[in-house]
C-alpha cells in the first residue's frame, strides 16, 4: 500500500498560528510604510537567493519559507504603496483588498465560466459599471489583467465587427479585400499601437493623431485623416480616445470624438486605464464627458481604486457585439440545463482566458468597504495635490512645467536642462536614496520629471516634503555633475513612434 499524498498541513492548529504570524507582520508592514524607504534596490544575498539552478526535492516547514519571505522578498517590493511614491500610473492597494484577495484564493474558483456565484459577482461589478459610465444596464464587462489586455479585447471585437458576414474568426484577415484602420492621438498609450500588432492589423495602420496645446486629438486632423483613408480605399473602422494619457492625464474631447465616430459609422473605444473612473468623483466626472457615449470602454480598478493588482475591465455597451467576438464552443464547454455546467453566457465568451481568478471579490469587496463617494474623494484629493505641486513649480526659479495638468499627473523639467541630464539625475538619485519615486518620460522629444499622484495615502506634507527632496537633489546634483549620458529611449523598431508606456 502506497501512504497517501496530499498538500494540505499536517497540523492545522499549527499552521494556523504561523499564517496568522505573517499576516499580523504584513499589517504592521502597511501600518508603518511611512516609515521605510519608498524603494531600496534587492542587495546580493536576495538576489542571490533566486539564482538556484535545481528545484528543492524535499520541501521545508511553511515557516521557513515564510521566513525567507520576509528577509529576501518583502523589503524590496515596488514601493507603490508608498505616500512618496509618484512614479508610473500605478495604484498603492489597501489592506482590505489584501484581505480579500486571501480569500479568494482560500477559495480558488476558476472564473472561466460555470454555475457559481463568483461569476455573479462579476456580473455585478458589470452592472455597477454600467452605472458608473452611464451604459445602459445589460452592457457586458470581464476583468482581464489589465488595459493593455482590454483594448487589445476591443481592437478584435471591433475588427470582428468591422468584417461583419466575412468572419474573421473563420475566415482569417484575407476576408476582407480592403485595410481596416484605426485612429487615436499621440498621447495614446503604447499598447494600443501594440493592439494592432497582436490583432495582425499591422501597426502602421493605426494613425497617430497630432494632438493640441491642452493634448487633446485634434479633431480636424482626424477628420481629414479619414478622408484621406477612405479616399485611398481603405477601411476606417475604430477611433481609440484617451481618458487620462499615461504621460500628462490629458483627456481627449470624448463628445466630439463620438460625433465623429457616429457620423462616420466607426466603433468608438475609450482607453481609460485610470483615467475613466475620475467619473467617481462628481467634481471631475464633467471631464469625462462623452464617455457614456463609447461602444466600449477599458481601464483599470487596480490603479485609481487601488484594489491589488492586477484588476483591469473590459466594458461594451452591446452584449450580442461582444460575446459574438470570442464565444466559445469546445465540446467539454458544453452547457447544462442544470447543475454545475449551467449558464448562458459564461466569462470565456467574453474574452480570451479560459482558466482565470476571482479578481471579482477584491473589487467588490473594495467597493462594497468603502463606497463610491470615498473612492471618488481620494481619487478627487489626488488631483488637487496635484494642482498644489503645479503651482510650487509654477512658483519655483529652479524648476519649469511641461504639459497642462488635466488630472493628477505633473510633468516639470529642470530649467536650463535642455538633454535632461539633471532631471535624470535628480530622479534616479530620489530613488535610490528612497525619498520619492517619481518616473522620467520624453514629452515633444525631451525629458521631463513625472508626478503621477494617484496614492490615497499621499498628503500636502508629502507634496511639501517632496518639494523639498526636489531642491536638495538639485543643489546637489549642480555641486557634483555626472556624465552626460543620453536618457535611454524604451526599445522601439525602425520607423515607430514611441507612444507612452505604463
Ligand atoms: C496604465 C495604462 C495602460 C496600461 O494598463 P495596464 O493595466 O498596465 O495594462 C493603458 N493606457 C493608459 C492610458 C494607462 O495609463
Amino acid at each position: 500500500m502506497t501512504q497517501p499524498v496530499d498538500l494540505d498541513p499536517e497540523d492545522w492548529d499549527a499552521f494556523r498560528e504561523t499564517s496568522h504570524r505573517a499576516l499580523d507582520a504584513m499589517i504592521d508592514y502597511l501600518r508603518d510604510l511611512r516609515s521605510r524607504p519608498v524603494w531600496r534596490a534587492p542587495d546580493g544575498a536576495a538576489r542571490a537567493r533566486f539564482t538556484r539552478e535545481t528545484l528543492p526535492e524535499e520541501g521545508r516547514e511553511f515557516a521557513a519559507v515564510l521566513a525567507d519571505f520576509e528577509q529576501f522578498i518583502k523589503p524590496y517590493a515596488t514601493g507603490n504603496i508608498h505616500p512618496m511614491f509618484m512614479g508610473w500610473a500605478q495604484g498603492a492597494g489597501t489592506p482590505a483588498g489584501m484581505i480579500a484577495d486571501m480569500l479568494a484564493a482560500g477559495m480558488n474558483s476558476n472564473c472561466g465560466g460555470r454555475n457559481h456565484i463568483a461569476l455573479d459577482v462579476e456580473r455585478q461589478i458589470a452592472r455597477w459599471m454600467a452605472s458608473v459610465f452611464d451604459f445602459p444596464p445589460e452592457a457586458s464587462g470581464i476583468f482581464v489583467t489589465g488595459a493593455s489586455m482590454a483594448n487589445f479585447l476591443c481592437l478584435l471585437v471591433a475588427r470582428d465587427q468591422a468584417y461583419g458576414t466575412n468572419d474573421v474568426r473563420l475566415n482569417g484577415l484575407r476576408a476582407l479585400d480592403t485595410q481596416l484602420i484605426a485612429y487615436t492621438s499621440r498621447e495614446a498609450h503604447n499598447c494600443v499601437r501594440q493592439a494592432m500588432e497582436l490583432a495582425g492589423l499591422g501597426a502602421r495602420h493605426l494613425r497617430i493623431i497630432d494632438s493640441d496645446e491642452r493634448r487633446g486629438i485634434k479633431i480636424d486632423e482626424l477628420h481629414h485623416a479619414i478622408a484621406a483613408d477612405r479616399a485611398a480605399g481603405f477601411t476606417p473602422f475604430l477611433i481609440v480616445g484617451t481618458a487620462g494619457s499615461v504621460d500628462t492625464g490629458a483627456i481627449d474631447p470624448l463628445d466630439r470624438l463620438a460625433d465623429v465616430a457616429h457620423s462616420e459609422d466607426l466603433w468608438f473605444h475609450v482607453d481609460g486605464a485610470f483615467g475613466a473612473l475620475a467619473a467617481l468623483a462628481p467634481e471631475l466626472k464633467p471631464l469625462v464627458k462623452g464617455l457614456e457615449r463609447a461602444d466600449s470602454i477599458a481601464f483599470d480598478f487596480h490603479k485609481w481604486l487601488h484594489v491589488p493588482y492586477d484588476a483591469g475591465f473590459f466594458l461594451v455597451r452591446d452584449p450580442e457585439t461582444h460575446k459574438r467576438a470570442f464565444a466559445a464552443n469546445a465540446a467539454y464547454l458544453t452547457r447544462a440545463p442544470r447543475g454545475l455546467a449551467a449558464g448562458d453566457t459564461w466569462p470565456c465568451d467574453l474574452g480570451a482566458d479560459l482558466s482565470r481568478g476571482f479578481r471579482a471579490l477584491k473589487t467588490w469587496m473594495t467597493i462594497e468597504t468603502f463606497g463610491a463617494t470615498k473612492l471618488g474623494a481620494c481619487i478627487a484629493q489626488t488631483c488637487r495635490l496635484a494642482k498644489k505641486l503645479e503651482s510650487w513649480i509654477d512658483a519655483s526659479d529652479a524648476f519649469v512645467m511641461r504639459a497642462p495638468v488635466t488630472l493628477n499627473i505633473v510633468c516639470f523639467s529642470v530649467k536650463d536642462d535642455p538633454d535632461g541630464a539633471l532631471a535624470r539625475e535628480i530622479v534616479m538619485e530620489l530613488h535610490e536614496r528612497g525619498e520619492a519615486a517619481p518616473s522620467l518620460t520624453i514629452l515633444d522629444g525631451r525629458p521631463a520629471i513625472r508626478a503621477a499622484i494617484l496614492n490615497h495615502r499621499t498628503r500636502d506634507e508629502d507634496i511639501d516634503a517632496f518639494t523639498e527632496v526636489l531642491e536638495a537633489t538639485l543643489r546637489r546634483a549642480r555641486k557634483e555633475p555626472h556624465p552626460i549620458e543620453a536618457l535611454r529611449e524604451p526599445p522601439h523598431g525602425p520607423g515607430k513612434t514611441p507612444l507612452s508606456q505604463d
